[in-house]
């Protein structure tokens, strides 16, 4: 089977790419291979009644399929150079922006109209955190809600099918550049196999775009083209819930802030992360490895009376050790030990050095949206790090007093693993011409709106040439 492009991976990034494909030249013909479920199919089978962790399905259908890793998202595009990836490193500031904000108009035309757009220009807040040694990231950020999430993305797919090939289930296992660099074969392995049964597929251009769950897959390509690599950086931290009134100040104007701290005790680095107001704490299961994370709706039916947002610490490692995200897995293997799953622990029994037990939780003024078990962070994470949350957390209360209450709850761990990242010119272009690499898969994006900006720019690229 021949193609003009093959975009391996229907992320975001492959998503945005090929819709660009469309549009910019229909004529093309293009395929995505993508390991996960089409998007109808994507349900994880942990109910909390008969399956209550993680059975290791073949692809996770929180991570993987049509949407990719944010597709269960809570749909925050953030429209900044400040964070969520270096793309601007590669192509500058300004084309960033804009097709961070081209794909802001197509999220709205597909659904996304009527959703808020928050941002930091001219708030009063960014001098209150300056005067208690926060920092406040500057954004807009267009909040789209996982529900609203789920519809744009069931409109992209429903214009794209039948102008590309689509072969969900799929797993590309290898590429092999044919030809120096003249075309691309992608071996699979999966469903695709029932159409293509040479087992293979070429393509003049193949654009790779496999976000974090492929980023071992990603490793061993990289190793095979002998494709440099760089970069050596792992986030560690918590999630912390607590009652919504406490942040409203913030995230009635902002949404979400982004709030970076520089610890007195060891000048180290925390920051907030994926605040969501009115939220729900969950766990995540990434390589069968339980963490935590956070959602929150539009829809005024699912909201809770709770907030809560990340607190990260990033760990970057130098010679001899390389396994930055092999340490961020073992301390989540840790909590998953002892916890079975999510730890959760009341911020007074943390600081007192005592396990939190149901008893504590439930006499708590804080109703947990997640049921972990309750216990001792502690034990799981790194003194440095630990104490450069809690000194965070005390710096925030500064300014959203209350964040510091006793019953502040804390769940862990939350790990943040990187990608490493592929060394790509101005192009995103890998050494060989017309392999490309791009989205979080690429090391260069952690977010999805740099990871849909990438798609559109290496589509814009392809269809020039
Ligand atoms: C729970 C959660 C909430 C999040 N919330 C936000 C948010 O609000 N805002 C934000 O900016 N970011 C958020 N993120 C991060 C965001 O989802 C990612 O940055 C974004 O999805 C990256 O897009 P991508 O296309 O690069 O990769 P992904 O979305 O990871 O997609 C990659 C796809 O490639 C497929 N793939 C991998 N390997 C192969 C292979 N060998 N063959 C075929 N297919 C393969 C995978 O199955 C996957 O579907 C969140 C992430 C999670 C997990």
């Amino acid at each position: 089977m021949k193609y003009d492009v093959i975009l391996i991976g229907a992320g975001p990034g492959g998503i945005f790419a090929a819709y660009e494909l469309m549009k910019k030249k229909s004529s093309l013909k293009v395929a995505v291979f993508e390991a996960g479920h089409a998007l109808d199919k994507r349900s994880c089978p942990i109910d909390g009644e008969k399956i209550k962790s993680c059975i290791h399905c073949k692809s996770c259908s929180i991570m993987q399929g049509f949407g990719g890793a944010g597709a269960f998202s809570d749909g925050k595009y953030n429209i900044t150079n400040d964070f969520g990836g270096t793309l601007y490193e590669h192509i500058g500031r300004k084309k960033a922006l804009e097709l961070m904000n081209y794909v802001d108009s197509i999220n709205l035309s597909h659904g996304g109209e009527g959703t808020k757009l928050y941002s930091t220009a001219g708030t009063a807040f960014k001098k209150k955190c300056m005067q208690n040694r926060l920092h406040l990231l500057d954004a807009s950020v267009r909040h789209l809600g996982t529900d609203i999430n789920y519809v744009v993305l069931e409109k992209l797919y429903a214009e794209l099918k039948d102008k590309v090939d689509f072969y969900f289930d799929t797993k590309v296992e290898r590429i092999e550049v044919q030809d120096e660099g003249a075309s691309y074969r992608v071996f699979f392995s999966g469903e695709a196999g029932k159409t293509i049964s040479e087992g293979y597929a070429d393509g003049k251009f193949c654009v790779i775009s496999v976000g974090r769950s492929g980023s071992k897959w990603m490793e061993s390509i990289c190793e095979d083209l002998k494709l440099k690599t760089l970069s050596n950086r792992v986030d560690i931290g918590v999630r912390v819930e607590l009652p919504a009134e406490i942040f409203s100040d913030i995230t009635d104007e902002l949404y979400e802030g982004k709030i970076v701290y520089r610890t007195q005790l060891y000048e180290d680095k925390v920051r907030t992360f994926c605040m969501n107001p009115h939220g729900i704490v969950v766990s995540e299961n990434t390589n069968g490895i339980v963490t935590v994370n956070g959602h929150s709706f539009e829809d005024e039916n699912k909201k809770t009376d709770n907030t809560n947002f990340a607190l990260l610490v990033a760990k970057h490692f130098t010679a001899p050790f390389e396994d930055s995200n092999g340490y961020g897995e073992s301390i989540a293997r840790l909590s998953n030990m002892l916890g079975g799953g999510v730890i959760v622990q009341r911020l007074g029994d943390l600081e007192r050095g005592r396990r939190t037990n149901q008893k504590r939780i439930d006499e708590s003024f804080v109703r947990p949206t997640l049921k972990a078990t309750p216990g001792d962070l502690s034990l799981v994470l790194p003194k440095r790090i630990l104490d450069s949350i809690i000194e965070m957390l005390h710096a925030l209360d500064k300014v959203a007093p209350g964040t510091a209450n006793e019953d502040t709850l804390i769940y862990g761990v939350e790990v943040k693993f990187y990608n490493m990242e592929v060394v790509l010119d101005e192009n995103l272009e890998t050494e060989y011409r017309n392999l490309f690499c791009i989205g979080d898969g690429s090391g260069v994006t952690h977010s999805l709106s740099h990871a849909s900006a990438s798609g559109v720019y290496v589509a814009d690229l392809i269809a020039e040439r």
